[in-house]
């Protein structure tokens, strides 16, 4: 299966992703993650991925996508994936739309994962206390949250017109927000073909 889950900074996506790739046996593709690992290397490409990330800005869209794809084609991704964090921007939903036709690969359920902004500048505050992310300071979370609203939530009627889209209440318990997390995907789960 393919899954995009959209939802902004803290919503709690990272950990529901993590309980969804035990279910469903597809890799877990965060963006985030992947641009942070590119941030670690030491190079000029590194040095201008930190300079968006420090920032709370969004990378570039066709580097994003250029990731993306190299991790589509590998075996791992044979029998789906699960996106965290991507796309970010119509650009983006594009990209993979065209993309997927190319290698014919249909989406298969777009989630939204929907917290009210204060709760996600406490929790997002919270976590700074604990990982240490150097995102995670006041001032980054707020553009964080800005550009989500600004960049991102459009691609939410962007799903939503293709039928693609599942609101999930991302207030409830860990436990209560997965369930509905399986219900969702449930609807959307492929006929297996034969
Ligand atoms: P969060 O959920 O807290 O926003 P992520 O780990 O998903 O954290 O992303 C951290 C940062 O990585 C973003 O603020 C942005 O700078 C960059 N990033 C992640 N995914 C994308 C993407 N799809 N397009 C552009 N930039 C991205």
């Amino acid at each position: 299966m393919l899954i995009v889950f959209i939802g902004p900074p803290g919503a709690g996506k990272g950990t529901q992703c993590r309980r969804l790739v035990d279910s469903l046996s597809i890799p877990h593709l965060s963006t985030g993650e992947m641009l942070r690992a590119v941030k670690r290397q030491e190079s000029a490409l590194s040095r201008w991925v930190a300079s968006y990330i420090d920032a709370g800005r969004l990378a570039p869209d066709h580097l994003v996508m250029r990731i993306v794809a190299q991790k589509l084609q590998s075996d791992e991704c044979a029998n789906g994936a699960l996106f965290d964090g991507f796309p970010r921007t119509i650009i983006q939903a594009q990209l993979l739309d065209d993309y997927l036709v190319e290698h014919l690969k249909p989406l298969d359920v777009a989630l939204e994962l929907q917290v009210e902004e204060g709760i996600l500048v406490e929790r997002l505050l919270k976590r700074a206390q604990i990982d240490g992310r150097a995102d995670d300071n006041y001032e980054t979370i707020r553009e964080r949250l800005r550009v989500f609203r600004e960049q991102t939530s459009p691609l939410i009627e962007y799903y939503a017109k293709q039928g693609k889209l599942e609101t999930i209440n991302g207030e409830q318990s860990e436990e209560a927000v997965f369930a509905e997390i399986e219900r969702a995907i449930a609807k959307h789960k492929p006929s297996p073909k034969g």
